[in-house]
């Protein structure tokens, strides 16, 4: 049986899949973990098809420091989970493809280079996004890679969203609005196609609102607008980084504070955000859990931001017939739900409170004009339909 891994690798997780290659290039689930809480307390799980928890083992942060030190102990599992065959394919998440990868690529030496150059544009994520690639060339070399991009769903989208107001020359060399958690937005959209077509083929906000948070605004499952730009800093505040920023804050902290970039970088991506705005945590359920002040207001501005985004990208769409809420947060916290759907009415929002809390998946009441949903992503099964599809593109079957 042929075997495709999917590796996710973030700044202190990876996450991992073994999909089995059935007969008609279905997809079945075999494996599913994560190595999480890397550099602080370092977990390693996985559950096999049947949900039944196979692994499960802590380390100490001396005995797996960095990404790269799991993935070192990851390989050697993986393969042996694996009965030491070879997957016949590794498909990764890579979050920036920047303007020559609009579609999922197979990696070789000239990608990788490429995919270099853009570390500068997300240095929290692509520099962990590349090292499994590099590992598993060395380890299983042969066995095609697939770098599938986070950049990617959105770059149909129209000049007017994917231009800032700055001289061409900048846009020619590649400064443009990039919007980013594409694999888990055209999740959404294949999936919305299934459980809800009509409302598919409308004008949708979906909400991703994680440790990292965007919304997309899709019309028809395409992505027209979102909420991030040139970097994965843009638009919503997240759990460390800022979201939308006046850059004249930047200027500030350089001509009158004389901070330089990698002060600067570290305020921005590590320090701002739910964690920066409470002083009290970047995680959501810490904030829900505290009655802090600084609590409070971090989650007030995660509504009131969410809500303002959903408004514009409404008026980019000329309307709006749905909103998707997904990702940690949006899949998990009914209360936050709750809020933004209330300051939603004014376009016609009218949430189901018990649905709400039951966690429906649909959460807008009978009747609602803009229905409201929670519908769970899943980037490693998009990035290995992607992987087997691309796969299936450099040898044809037959
Ligand atoms: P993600 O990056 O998608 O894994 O999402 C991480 C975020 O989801 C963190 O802020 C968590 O606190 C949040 N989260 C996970 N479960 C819950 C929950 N039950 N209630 C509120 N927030 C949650």
């Amino acid at each position: 049986m042929d075997h495709l891994l999917v590796v996710n690798a973030g700044s202190s997780s990876i996450k991992f899949r073994i999909y089995a290659v059935l007969p008609g290039d279905r997809l079945d689930l075999d494996l599913k973990g994560a190595f999480d809480g890397i550099g602080a307390h370092p977990h390693l799980f996985a559950d096999d098809d049947h949900g039944r928890r196979v692994e499960d083992d802590a380390f100490t942060a001396g005995q797996v420091p960095t990404v790269a030190a799991a993935l070192d102990r990851l390989d050697d599992w993986l393969l042996e989970r694996l009965g030491g065959e070879r997957p016949v394919a590794v498909g990764h998440r890579v979050v920036h493809g920047g303007p020559d990868f609009a579609n999922p690529v197979p990696v070789d030496d000239a990608v990788i280079a490429k995919l270099e150059a853009l570390v500068p544009l997300a240095p929290l994520h692509q520099p962990n996004n590349l090292l499994p690639i590099r590992i598993i060339r060395d380890r299983l070399p042969g066995v095609p890679q697939v770098a599938c991009f986070d950049t990617a769903f959105h770059r149909g989208h129209p000049d007017v969203a994917d231009r800032f107001a700055l001289p061409e020359a900048l846009y020619r060399e590649g400064v443009r609005r990039y919007g980013f958690h594409g694999l888990s937005y055209e999740f959404i959209a294949h999936r919305l196609a299934e459980i809800a077509p009509d409302l598919a083929k409308g004008r949708v906000v979906a909400c991703h609102l994680g440790a990292g948070a965007s919304a997309c605004a899709m019309v028809d499952g395409r992505s027209v607008e979102s909420t991030m730009g040139f970097t994965a800093l843009d638009g919503l505040p997240m759990a460390t980084r800022t979201g939308q920023l006046d850059p004249g804050v930047v200027l500030y902290l350089v001509q009158a504070k004389g901070l330089g970039a990698a002060a600067i970088e570290r305020l921005l991506y590590r320090e701002s955000g739910l964690l920066g705005l409470s002083g009290v945590s970047a995680d959501m359920r810490d904030l829900e859990a505290s009655r802090e002040p600084g609590a409070v207001l971090a989650i007030d501005y995660f509504v009131h931001r969410i809500v303002r985004e959903i408004g514009a990208l409404a008026a980019a769409m000329q309307g709006l017939d749905g909103i998707v809420f997904t990702a940690g947060i949006g899949e998990n916290s009914a209360a936050l739900r709750a809020r933004v759907m209330e300051r939603l009415a004014w376009l016609g929002l009218v949430a189901d409170p018990a649905a709400n809390a039951r966690r429906d998946t649909v959460v807008s009441a009978a009747g609602s004009r803009v229905q409201a949903l929670v519908v769970p992503t899943d980037e490693e099964f998009m990035i290995a339909r992607h992987t087997l599809a691309t796969l299936r593109a450099m040898a044809p079957a037959g």
